[in-house]
């Protein structure tokens, strides 16, 4: 079975890359461009900035304390898109592992020295899960012996002790290398380095210890914070360690932190991480569009978590999370053509980008770059969108579930059905049975669609926000079709959120709605907007919104403050265009703005 997470136990099993064929279509257009483009993009930006040719020994070494790992990722997606790069990438880092199974181009010569910061660990977690996809795709070779003896040598140096990484994904990587091997010491390590945390394990920073989720204990805590992308990769190992411990009330713990994550720390986008300056969750309620930070890479945990979440229990608004995060943030985290990236995601950008040449040390969105100097995002966007067939569906033992719908074909024991559709354009979603069969299909019926039908041997029936299920026994050829209302909504937030008080959003289906302004098109910093239906378009396959809005351009009278409550001036009856949030910033330097002022 092809999956980066396979528990041995849980309500729903993931169905794999071997299981489930993704067709052209929204995810299958990314999938497919990711293999042809973006990995090659990766390996030659990795090649030119010098962070293979440290695997070869190239003096001085180059790169940041965690290169390696960049290097592991772009690994891992090749491995999944069974990349004929990937043999002579895996034999050039082979040549940096040591006789013990270490291998580090930073920190070879000053071992374990620094555990706030080294990232020794973090690096080894990335390796293990390329060796676990390669176990998975190919069976083993050269970059699954690298992997193991590295796992190995962790097991034997940390077994006992109290240390542990600033930056978790060791845990997962080893509980996954288990589940791949069978061997327990994987699984008995990881869950070591899970209750370690907290206790505390590392030393104090001056971002403090909850940056790296090491100021509680993970059972004790109540809410995902510090470090979105440490916070999220640690949440996804503990779920993997109590699923295959057996341990209910870790899971219980995560799934509570969660809950409370999502209600209270979590964008209209899926996004998480508020704060630019330690790339963390900020307090509750704190959500503030312009200044979000929402790193790429928090989004794709948050899948990965999401993922896990749903395979343990069952629970729908996992899948419904993983879907606004799929939509609206990895679509977003790449380019049209595949060769750039954002590492941020705010939701609200006042200054048009200045193009960038190279690599970009802002990293404050804007514009995507083709590269970064700490360049997690284009690796870890390139190893998801490899794998992100095994995302789609999962099986019990009454059937399939399908969680995410685009054009594919599926086959589960005696079931094999091809999924016909338009979404997110479309709220149509065609199952057609392609063997007879028998077993249960299950269609996730997203939180959004409060008008759902399913149609289904001759009968049409309303379905509600869970899932519409039909029973076989099945005949190819069979039908099943859903018909998910795709009006446009208008969306407001809590008020507790200041950041956003007296805006409003617009999303349809799955997609969140943005306006965006380039070079002479009218400018969006005095705007206001009427909350009355949006008309919808369609150009090149795309469907745009149109709402009426006020437009102006002043800067008031010298003072941005007055004694009436609408300081506004110089209003104008405009339209406002608005475009899905994933397709901003491919028109070149922009202004653009997801919360819209009433
Ligand atoms: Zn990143």
């Amino acid at each position: 079975m092809a999956n980066p997470v396979l528990p041995s136990s849980g309500v729903l099993s993931p169905l794999g890359l071997d299981a489930v064929r993704l067709s052209p279509g929204f995810w299958g257009d990314r999938v497919a461009l990711n293999r042809e483009v973006t990995i090659a993009h990766c390996q030659e930006w990795e090649e030119r900035e010098g962070w293979i040719g440290n695997f070869r020994g190239e003096r001085p070494r180059r790169g940041r304390e965690f290169s390696d790992s960049e290097i592991y990722k772009l690994l891992e997606a090749m491995a999944w898109a069974d990349h004929p790069g990937l043999p002579e990438l895996a034999e050039t880092v082979a040549q940096a592992q040591e006789g013990d199974g270490y291998i580090n181009t930073r920190w070879s010569g000053s071992r374990y020295t620094d555990f706030e910061w080294g990232h020794e660990l973090y690096c080894y977690g990335h390796l293990i899960q390329a060796g676990v996809a390669r176990l998975r795709m190919h069976g083993e070779d050269r970059l699954t012996q690298v992997a193991v003896r590295a796992a190995d040598h962790v097991c034997r140096r940390f077994m006992e002790g109290t240390e542990t990484c600033g930056h978790p994904v060791i845990e997962m990587a080893l509980v996954e290398l288990y589940r791949v091997t069978g061997t327990e010491r994987y699984l008995e390590m990881a869950r070591r380095f899970v209750e370690r945390r907290g206790l505390p394990a590392l030393a104090e920073v001056h971002f403090g210890r909850g940056y790296f989720q090491d100021d509680v204990p993970v059972r004790q805590a109540q809410v995902f914070r510090g470090h979105a992308v440490r916070a999220l990769y640690l949440a996804s190992g503990v779920v993997d360690v109590a699923v295959e411990t057996g341990d209910e009330e870790l899971l219980k713990a995560v799934e509570a932190q969660w809950e409370r994550t999502v209600a209270r720390r979590t964008h209209l986008t899926g996004g998480m991480g508020s704060r630019h300056i330690d790339e963390s969750f900020g307090d509750d309620y704190e959500l503030p569009p312009d200044r979000a930070y929402n790193e790429t890479c928090a989004s794709i945990a948050s899948i990965m978590l999401a993922h896990r979440l749903l395979l343990a229990t069952g629970d729908v608004r996992y899948a419904d999370l993983a879907e606004r995060t799929l939509y609206n943030m990895l679509a977003t985290g790449v380019a049209l053509d595949g060769r750039s990236f954002f590492y941020a995601n705010p939701l609200q950008v006042r200054v048009p980008a200045v193009p960038l040449e190279g690599v970009n040390h802002a990293a404050e969105g804007g514009l995507r770059s083709p590269w970064f100097d700490v360049s997690c995002c284009p690796n870890n966007i390139a190893r998801t969108l490899a794998s992100l067939p095994a995302y789609m569906a999962t099986t019990a033992a009454d059937g399939l579930q399908i969680h995410h719908f685009t054009p594919s074909e599926m086959r589960y024991g005696d079931l094999a059905v091809r999924v016909e559709t338009g979404y997110p354009w479309d709220g149509t979603v065609t199952v057609r049975v392609l063997e007879d069969g028998d077993g249960r299909i299950k269609l996730r019926v997203p939180a959004w669609a409060s008008d759902a039908t399913l149609a289904h041997g001759g009968t049409v029936r309303a379905v509600t926000p869970g899932y519409a299920v039909a029973d076989g026994p099945w005949r190819a050829g069979d039908e099943l079709r859903l018909e998910l209302a795709m009006s446009p909504r208008w969306t407001f937030p809590n008020s507790k959120i200041d950041a956003l008080r007296g805006c409003a959003a617009v999303e349809r289906g799955p997609l969140v709605y943005c306006a965006e302004s380039v070079a002479d098109e009218p400018p969006l910093a005095d705007l206001a907007v009427r909350v009355e239906p949006p008309v919808e378009h369609e150009a090149d396959g795309v469907v745009q919104l149109e709402v009426g809005a006020s437009l102006g351009d002043s800067d008031g009278d010298g003072w941005p403050y007055s004694a009436s409550q609408n300081g506004r001036v110089d209003a104008s009856d405009a339209r406002l265009r608005l475009i899905p949030y994933h397709r901003w910033g491919n028109r070149g330097p922009a202004t653009m703005r997801v919360w819209l002022p009433i």
